[in-house]
């Protein structure tokens, strides 16, 4: 581990003289003595006064180059969240802008550590937010967090680990997608040690053997390189713009790690653990470069990787090569121009660093766009768990195919992109017209996975309104497709959405066996339709229908759900002793079942009633009728406790006919250790007590255990009370409940 260095206001005021950069030094020094009157008697956990963590923040800052504001910002980043200094007092002293910044900064802050998915999207949404308001507040973030990674050892272990957690996951991303190679690299590094301090300490060893070796090895080959092209230009073979540059570098430590420990290979076998880098002028020189490299030298097969003609997502350009020497060591060669360079190391950040140089407000445009495709797809899918998918994906900078249309034109998309993907990139309207797909002139399905290199065409219908197809989002890769799939199914079918999305769901419900009377939709729901902001059952069954929630998620905790509201009041019910047998002569005044023949009723599904039970009806709404529900009805009390006056004027008293001694289906569900002649016993108590069996089945539980479901027919509630005794004897019995028809 480095130690991390001591950042004093004198060694920043240097570093500002030293450099090239015109600072507003005296705003710098204001926000310096502004910062340490308000830190005074404030300590960092290593004990040292608090002042010197902003200074080594707008050290960070000063080394990547960032203007004035950014650096005044990093030494104010800490005083409004942990000093009584306001918003106020920053604005008038050093304007809005740095103001804004450190307001910025004190927001991200507040963003809880991302441990659980369902947080993580919305949570990862609002650093995009303020990303995209002012990309400066997440380059001081980036720089805050550096320097708390270095002095992390300080901190106690399980915050070490929470830190380090959410620096690998975010913001080490990050940094990468917005190309800042440096930070992103430290950033990896260091979380990579705390997270993972034994093959840390590995890969340092496996570094240390043959130390020496190697770097005599890179040495020599940098010469060899370096006069090889002297040569060429003496003998006029070749001219530079510039002379060359040539360096040496070892991958860093979490990237050798990457390779050695998740792509199992052996230490020996990775080619780039060093690598030599050549810089030249222009494009050409790069190309001529290459040539000479190959020359010299022999190619490993495959190993080329041309990221100027197909950069990297994160704007990365260089060429790569792998080759070997004469003394059978393979190494890697990057070739890329001064411009390339800059962006290959500051990334974004070149943007301010060499602000009359290449990077116009264009290209800082190109860093974040993806930002923005993932604010808009946020706006059309209501999954959380796709939203963070997306985020992670976007977030690896690597990973991109290039697929080129018929007219040559080139098309960057992840590993793994679809036709669909090609379609949606080309053309909005491309993708929602296309019929088919073709591949290197032939025909392919559209699930086909693209590859580099390939021509891709899309066939449109010329017929209006054709419109992409609901199994496109399970097909399409890119957030960008899936986006425009559902913004298109969104906006054109929202009927046809509610009608999709409410079969889709009672499907569902029926699939995993929950049984909810239909009025109770919405409240069962309710947590779910606020979290996707739904404000009426339509919204979540039209979200549902165009492919925004994705129930099949929802499934397990619905489940869950069902069983605590539902039939866990069946089963402390059962418990309950119900000694006195009901009668059936004492209730007056109510209608009774028979009597509202006009009104068509049937048996709530959710509690089931059953003869001798006390009932009470619902006049459905809409028009269905009326539902039974026992008394001791979950929905019931429920509605008892909401008192809404509404509500309860819909409640009639109704009682069963004193004549009722029509058997009705009743379902019951057992589960029992699984075992041989379970069926067996089970049946054999029915057969004897001469209930008929509609129809019964079972399935096996992971646990070992199985679930019997028996459709049977009751007379009444006493009958079926005698039943369950008997069956809570059979052997491996575990409980016996009243499941829905
Ligand atoms: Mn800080």
């Amino acid at each position: 581990m480095k130690e991390d260095r001591i950042v004093t206001f004198d060694m920043l005021m240097q570093k500002i003289l030293n450099g090239e950069k015109q600072y507003d030094f005296n705003k710098i020094k204001s926000a310096y003595d502004f910062a340490k009157k308000a830190h005074e008697g404030q300590f960092r956990s290593s004990g040292q006064p608090y002042i010197i963590h902003p200074l080594a923040v707008a050290d960070i800052l000063l080394d990547l180059g960032m203007d004035t504001d950014t650096v005044c910002a990093a030494l104010l980043h800490d005083v409004v969240e942990d000093t009584p200094a306001t918003y106020e007092q920053i604005r008038k002293l050093f304007g809005r802008d740095v103001a804004d910044l450190v307001d910025g900064v004190t927001k991200l802050k507040k963003i809880p550590i991302f441990n659980r998915d369902q947080q993580q999207a919305k949570d990862i949404c609002k650093i995009l937010i303020a990303m995209e308001q002012d990309i400066r507040v997440m380059i001081i973030k980036l720089s805050d967090r550096l320097h708390n990674m270095r002095t992390l050892c300080y901190r106690p272990p399980h915050k070490q680990r929470n830190t380090a957690y959410e620096t690998m996951n975010i913001y080490a991303p990050i940094a990468g997608r917005l190309g800042i190679e440096t930070l992103h690299e430290e950033l990896e590094d260091l979380s990579f040690y705390y997270l993972d301090p034994y093959s840390y300490a590995e890969i340092e060893k496996l570094l240390e053997i043959n130390k020496q070796e190697r770097e005599d090895f890179i040495t020599l080959i940098k010469k060899r390189i370096g006069k090889k092209l002297q040569q060429l230009q003496s003998e006029k073979i070749i001219t530079f713009a510039r002379e060359p540059q040539i360096s040496g570098r070892v991958k860093s430590l979490y990237g050798l790690y990457k390779k050695v420990f998740i792509n199992h290979k052996d230490f020996n076998d990775v080619y780039d653990k060093y690598a030599v880098r050549v810089i030249v002028s222009t494009v050409p020189e790069c190309y001529a470069v290459l040539g000479i490299i190959h020359d010299m030298f022999r190619p490993i097969p495959n190993r080329f990787k041309d990221y100027i003609q197909s950069p990297k997502r994160n704007n990365y350009k260089s060429l790569h090569t792998t080759v070997i020497g004469r003394e059978g060591i393979p190494f890697e060669v990057q070739i890329r121009t001064w411009d390339m360079h800059k962006t290959a190391e500051y990334g974004i950040a070149a943007h301010w660093k060499y602000k009359e140089g290449i990077h116009g407000k264009d290209k800082m445009e190109d860093y974040l766009t993806w930002v923005r495709e993932i604010l808009e797809a946020q706006q059309t899918s209501d999954d959380v768990e796709e939203i963070v998918k997306n985020i992670k994906d976007e977030l690896a900078p690597e990973n991109v195919i290039v697929v080129m249309t018929p007219q040559g034109d080139t098309i960057s998309l992840p590993v793994g992109a679809t036709p669909i993907d090609f379609a949606y990139k080309i053309h909005t309207q491309v993708g929602h017209g296309m019929m088919s797909a073709k591949v290197n002139s032939r025909i392919v399905s559209l699930d086909y996975k693209l590859q580099t290199g390939q021509i891709c065409e899309i066939m449109t219908s010329k017929a209006a309104g054709k419109g992409p197809n609901r199994a496109w989002l399970d097909i399409a890769k890119t957030t960008e497709a899936k986006s425009k799939i559902r913004s298109w199914f969104k906006k054109e079918r929202r009927e046809e959405n509610i009608e999709t999305g409410h079969t889709m769901l009672e499907k569902a419900f029926q699939r995993c066996r929950i049984r909810i009377p239909e009025e109770d939709y919405e409240k069962f729901l309710e947590d779910d339709m606020k979290r996707h902001n739904c404000n009426t059952l339509n919204d979540f069954y039209a979200s549902i229908g165009y492919g925004g929630i994705n129930i099949q998620k929802f499934m397990p905790r619905w489940k869950d759900l069902y069983y605590k509201l539902y039939c866990q009041e069946n089963k402390t019910k059962e418990k309950l002793p119900i000694i006195q047998p009901v009668s059936k002569h004492n209730k007056k005044s109510r209608i009774v079942l028979d009597e509202i023949q006009d009104c068509v009723y049937k048996f709530s599904q959710c509690c089931n009633p059953l003869p001798g039970d006390d009932i009470v009806g619902f006049i459905t709404r809409g028009g269905h009728g009326i539902s039974v529900h026992t008394t001791s009805c979950v929905n019931y009390k429920a509605m008892l406790g909401r008192n809404n006056p509404e509500e309860l004027e819909r409640w009639l008293d109704v009682q069963w006919t004193d004549n009722q001694e029509t058997a009705m289906q009743t379902s019951i569900e057992i589960i029992a250790l699984d075992r041989i002649g379970l069926m067996y016993d089970i049946t054999a108590i029915l057969t004897e007590a001469r209930i008929p069996i509609v129809h019964s089945s079972s399935r096996n539980l992971k646990n070992g255990n199985a679930i019997v479901d028996i459709c049977l027919m009751i007379v009444n509630k006493t009958q079926l009370t005698a039943i369950f005794d008997r069956i809570r004897k059979v052997k491996g019995v575990l409980t016996v409940e009243r499941a829905s028809n």
